[in-house]
């Protein structure tokens, strides 16, 4: 007899298991999460900027018109089941350092797309105490900003209320696949989710996806008296507000990396930056880094083990777990409960499995 029989394994409690376990519970699954610690996820060391207009053309983000309204749906929700305020709808303020960067700005906000996600732009004087002058800056609409690491702890509070966490290393030798169940150590469940993040290249089920890997690292500063409710990027750099005069500065993208430890390569990057756009004095609290679970097609992974019916993986949010978890999370709920059709885009059969 197994001392426990569950529905759902979870294996990691970053965005991707925490939003998976959250769907599949309230469409009426039982669950149980194994993650460690999970203390230098990637989820925990994200600003959690959900930003509807990036790269230096303001093209919007993939599928941003379905994400957006269910990220922010979601968060809502989640801030009252969960009683904890994480969730903050923040405009981002994008220097607009030259005017031919501000024309291309008034264009894009021009076109009808783009009505919803581009506001007006102001010029830089209205933030002179606070920052070194730049032309103008555009300011997003509909943008926000997860506190994930509060949220994520928030959640596993909850875990633990209900039993639902084990906080160990997920020992892949231990698993045995039955033909209509698998059985992990003590624990019996119809089936198995990876969200491993970049840890899934360990996972020897799904480790042949194609998983690539982006170092980041953030610094935490102290900006006394700044009292700054937007997001600023100036610089390619975002400086985003956590409260009591901390903000968040970042970050990094490095493809060659060694670990998932802060370098002084990157401290000394991330400071020569901000000294080009902030003007008060600050302090630097900690230094961050962790490895965003990129991946080729930049898709995220989702499906079902092409052998083993019983695994499924929920992986490949790359640089935008914040906008992503929640939509595709719950779309992934839809298809193991419901029997949804997955979305092509995302279905990790994209990638031959033989091949590897
Ligand atoms: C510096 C930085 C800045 C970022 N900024 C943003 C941003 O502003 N907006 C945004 O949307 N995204 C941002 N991201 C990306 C975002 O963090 C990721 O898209 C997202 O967090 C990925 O979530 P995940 O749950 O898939 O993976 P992770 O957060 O890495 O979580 C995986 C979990 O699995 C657990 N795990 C792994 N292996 C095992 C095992 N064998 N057994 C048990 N548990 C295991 C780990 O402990 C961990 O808790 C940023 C990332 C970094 C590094």
């Amino acid at each position: 007899m197994y001392s426990m029989k569950v529905d759902f394994l979870i294996v990691g409690q970053g965005l991707a298991g925490s939003l998976l376990a959250h769907f599949l519970e309230t469409q009426g699954a039982s669950i149980f999460v194994i993650d460690p610690d999970g203390s230098g996820s990637a989820s925990r060391r994200a600003a959690g900027l959900i930003n509807p207009v990036t790269g230096r053309y303001f093209v919007k983000s993939w599928r941003v018109d379905e994400l957006i309204p269910f990220a922010r749906e979601t968060y809502r929700t989640l801030e009252q089941q969960l009683g904890g305020s994480f969730f903050h709808e923040r405009c981002i303020l994008r220097a607009l350092g030259s005017a031919k960067e501000e024309n291309d700005w008034l264009a894009r906000a021009g076109d009808p797309g783009y009505l919803a996600y581009m506001g007006d732009h102001t010029k830089s004087e209205h933030f002179q105490t606070l920052l070194y002058p730049t032309l103008a800056y555009g300011q997003t609409l509909q943008s926000a900003q997860l506190n994930v690491a509060i949220f994520l702890d928030f959640f596993q509070k909850q875990l633990i209320r209900k039993n639902e966490l084990s906080k160990n290393n997920f020992n892949y030798n231990d698993l045995k696949i039955n033909r209509a169940a698998v059985v992990y150590q003590d624990i019996e469940a119809r089936g198995v989710i990876f969200c491993e993040g970049f840890g899934a290249i360990h996972n020897p089920f799904f480790n042949y996806l194609p998983f690539r890997g982006d170092k980041g690292e953030a610094l935490i500063v102290k900006i006394p008296g700044a009292d700054f409710e937007q997001i600023v990027k100036q610089n390619n750099t975002f400086i985003a507000p956590l409260g009591n005069d901390l903000y968040w500065v970042g970050a990094t993208y490095e493809w060659h990396f060694e670990n998932d430890t802060p370098t002084e390569k990157a401290r000394l990057e991330l400071l020569e930056r901000l000294d080009t756009v902030l003007k008060m004095p600050y302090e630097v609290i900690e230094h961050w880094a962790a490895i965003r679970p990129t991946v080729k097609d930049r898709r995220p992974f989702l499906g079902q083990h092409p052998q083993f019916q019983q695994l499924w993986i929920f992986n490949g949010l790359g640089t935008k777990g914040a906008s992503l978890a929640p939509f595709w999370a719950h779309h992934l709920s839809n298809v193991i409960l419901e029997d949804a059709i997955l979305d092509p885009e995302v279905d990790i059969t994209r990638f031959n499995h033989t091949k590897q």
